[in-house]
């Protein structure tokens, strides 16, 4: 780790509060950050150090992983806090941060790195960018970086013109773009794990595995951010990052120890092996959902188009599901099945990898629908389960389940955030997505946005708290598979009022 100046836009907001600090906070307290590093908040509002530091101390017990127990360390953290006032759009505002950042370099008598973490909205990136170039900031002696949150873009061409601004004033290497799936102790497992297990680094390819299925769905709704969901979707929310990340993550072969440029271009190669689906086709693959009134545990909860702030006539996909295929030689012909909604049955993030049943066929002994299944549990709960089918000693003739699983959940992990600020500290890129790897998942994306734009394929309804639209269902049962461990969907004479007494 080097000396650091980390200049973070967006100090006074939610992403700020809830995870930027607290992984700083973490890492401070594992020794990991270098002793001389010091944090200027920056945002349109006055406030003293003194009353940022004091905000910065209740985010890191209101939302730190670890308990603030010891105040002798929270101070010492907070010594390295400072704020500036700054208003995007004004000029002026960046030579006096130049000064500030100049001033601070000078007392920690080090070479001036400096990291530029943007945790404000998507339309501040490229005056940020620019104002960083034209300011002098970015012309320090050490290295720069510069840190952006998703949404790159809006679709193939913003996203195309937002990486044409963002390269006036940073190279590729210098830009870090999270994508904080990437950052999750199991994602970052994905490949390891089939790397340095022969077993299955054997089994990963199209001889062995049927299909692969990956979920990540939310209990929740639009919740307060209804305007900017509805003109998103989860195409867009979810769909063409993190779900593709995660395809990506999991379909890479790598070799063991492949530095971050390997894992790059093996992610790149991936899209680029990604069977492009056109207008034609769309209808057949892709499965567009949006929820409408049902109960989440029990719980009434009212339909997307009456949710407060969207309004009555939307065509907002509020789920999607949708068959890809990679034409390489390692997964030609196996469905990678992806899905993921809103107000679905439970909050999970998984990856099923269902393996082939050979010998089934010719089998005389009655088997029960058990096959080997390898789980990837990515949040809320983490760990790695391997189902193998095991002779019932107690049921003659008859089959069982047997579980061999690894779970995270008495181990302390890193958060995600964590993960990636240790490692954009640290110049190591590779788990932040790379620019050919966003515009490639635009690119893929694209033609269903289009046909999502023209109404040319079905919006499909699905009751909240289910596991999405019928036909996500069918998607599968075409090919002859179906979605594992979904749980079993409630009755609706299970649906309970909420009590009275809290309203
Ligand atoms: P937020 O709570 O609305 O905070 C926005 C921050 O930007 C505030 O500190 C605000 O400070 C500052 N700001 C707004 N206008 C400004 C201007 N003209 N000049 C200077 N500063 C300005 O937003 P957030 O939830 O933290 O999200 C930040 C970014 O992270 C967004 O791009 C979001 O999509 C992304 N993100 C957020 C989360 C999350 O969990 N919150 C997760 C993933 C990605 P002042 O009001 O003091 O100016």
């Amino acid at each position: 780790m080097e000396a650091t100046t980390f200049v973070l836009f967006g100090a006074t907001g939610d992403l700020a509060r809830r995870k930027i600090y607290p992984a700083l906070y973490n890492l401070f307290l594992d020794h990991k950050l270098h002793n001389s590093f010091a944090v200027i908040g920056l945002g349109r509002r006055e406030v003293t150090d003194e009353a940022y530091q004091a905000m910065v101390e209740r985010s890191l017990r209101d939302f730190s992983r670890r308990e603030v127990k010891d105040t002798a360390s929270v101070r010492s953290f907070l010594k390295a806090f400072r704020y500036n006032v700054l208003d995007v759009g004004h000029t002026e505002d960046y030579v006096k941060l130049l000064e500030r950042v100049e001033q601070v370099e000078t007392g920690m008598g080090s070479t001036p790195n400096r990291m530029f973490y943007l945790s404000v909205g998507p339309e501040f990136f490229e005056p940020i960018a620019l104002n960083i170039e034209a300011s002098g900031l970015g012309a320090a002696k050490g290295w720069k970086r510069l840190v952006i949150e998703k949404p790159f873009g809006h679709d193939l061409q913003s996203a195309q013109e937002l990486n044409l601004t963002l390269s006036k004033a940073f190279t590729e290497e210098e830009i870090y773009r999270i994508d904080h799936y990437l950052g999750k102790p199991m994602v970052q497992e994905l490949d390891v794990f089939q790397q340095t297990n022969p077993v299955l680094h054997a089994l990963w390819n199209n001889r062995y595995i049927a299909n692969v299925q990956i979920t990540a769905a939310e209990t929740v709704g639009v919740e307060e951010r209804a305007g900017y969901y509805d003109h998103v979707g989860a195409l867009r929310d979810m769909f063409q990052n993190h779900m593709l990340q995660l395809l990506m993550m999991l379909a890479i072969r790598l070799p063991k120890d492949s530095s971050a440029d390997e894992v790059r271009f093996k992610k790149r190669e991936v899209m680029e092996a990604l069977e492009p689906l056109d207008e034609a086709n769309i209808e057949a693959s892709v499965i567009r959902g949006q929820y409408t009134a049902g109960a989440i545990k029990g719980i009434p909860v009212p339909g997307y188009r009456s949710e407060a702030g969207i309004s009555a006539g939307s065509m907002n996909d509020t789920f999607i599901a949708a068959r890809l295929q990679i034409d390489d030689p390692f997964w030609k012909g196996v469905p990678f099945y992806i899905r993921t909604g809103k107000r679905m049955k439970e909050k999970s993030t998984r990856i099923v990898i269902e393996f082939k049943e050979p010998l089934k066929q010719s089998s005389t002994v009655e088997e029960d629908d058990i096959p080997n299944l390898l789980v990837f549990e990515i949040s809320p709960n983490e760990g790695i389960t391997l189902q193998l089918k095991a002779r019932d000693p107690r049921n003659k003739g008859k089959f069982k389940a047997v579980h061999i699983d690894f779970h995270t959940s008495s181990i302390e992990v890193p958060e995600a955030y964590e993960n990636l600020i240790h490692d954009a500290l640290n110049g190591d890129p590779s788990f932040f997505a790379h620019w050919n790897e966003v515009e490639l998942s635009w690119k893929w994306v694209q033609p269903i946005l289009n046909a999502f734009a023209g109404n040319s394929v079905p919006l499909y309804s699905y009751a909240a708290g289910s596991h999405g639209p019928a036909e996500s269902d069918q998607l599968l049962a075409q090919d002859g598979h179906h979605w594992w461990l979904d749980a079993p969907v409630d009755e609706a004479s299970e649906i309970t009022l909420p009590d009275a007494s809290n309203f």
